[in-house]
């Protein structure tokens, strides 16, 4: 049996045993292992290296509960419904399957409100936690070290969401979900990012998961069409779908692999 550490869990803040916690779910790493032994490892890419590897950036982060928390609010319902290789990608189709709220040049964006089949709390507690645990602390894999994001004072406000103790902070962080329409869509991952900044008043932030990209705008002085395309905004939660969703991570993974050429 492994001993593992007591520490404060960075969700409850309470002193629990920790889990290895992961800053992306586990579940996605087994949808980029190749069909056969020799490949089964994912390729992992950063601007330091290129290598296939089985290294998963976890850590001793979260209690069971907490683990438990994030798992059944977000990430069970995302993981299922993200794109999965072949043709499953059931957040898709449950978009296809009803008329959007408005489409222009080829891009739409969805009211999931009333789509049956879509689960826009869960889309929006999944992406505020995977932000949450990238500005929580720093995180490595492979030797790697990723810094943590700087989220200021709206960390905060995220972990006490997550831990059910506030609302979503809707006047302050805004959260869009962008679909690929790309057939297929890109199989892989991007841990998140920020961009560099524009405007001085807001940081916006990325990251992508199969089929999925999830972009978080924080601010004080957001504008108000910010807000209103945030999936965590009532009463329409909208998500919107794209051509061009993966264009910023396909960007960079091409970037990346010229770089080790
Ligand atoms: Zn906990």
């Amino acid at each position: 049996m492994v001993m593992r550490p007591k520490g404060i869990c960075g969700l409850c803040k309470r002193e629990r045993d920790l889990a290895d916690s992961h800053l992306l779910p586990k579940a996605l790493y087994r949808l980029f292992q190749g069909p056969d032994q020799g490949s089964r490892n994912p390729l992992h890419l950063s601007t330091a290296a290129k290598m296939q590897t089985s290294a998963q950036m976890k850590d001793y982060f979260l209690c069971d509960e907490c683990e438990d928390r994030l798992n059944k609010q977000g990430e069970r319902w995302t993981m299922a419904n993200c794109y999965r290789g072949g043709n499953q990608f059931k957040l898709r189709e449950s978009l296809y399957a009803t008329e959007p709220y408005l489409s222009v040049d080829g891009s739409s964006v969805y009211a999931t409100s009333g789509i049956q089949g879509i689960d826009h709390a869960a889309l929006t507690y999944f992406g505020a936690s995977v932000f949450w645990r990238a500005a929580a602390k720093s995180w490595s894999q492979a030797g790697m070290r990723y810094s943590a994001l700087r989220l200021g004072p709206y960390a905060e406000m995220l972990r006490l969401y997550l831990h059910d103790e506030a609302p979503f902070p809707t006047q302050f962080v805004s959260l869009n979900v962008f679909v690929s329409m790309r057939e297929p869509p890109l199989l892989g991952m991007h841990f998140p990012v920020t961009e560099p900044k524009r405007e001085s008043f807001r940081s916006v932030h990325r990251f992508h998961i199969p089929g999925i990209q999830f972009m978080m705008v924080c601010g004080k002085d957001l504008r108000i069409d910010q807000f209103r395309g945030s999936i965590a905004a009532a009463p329409y939660h909208y998500i919107f779908a794209s051509p061009f969703t993966e264009d910023v991570p396909a960007a960079n993974f091409l970037h990346v692999l010229r770089m080790h050429e």
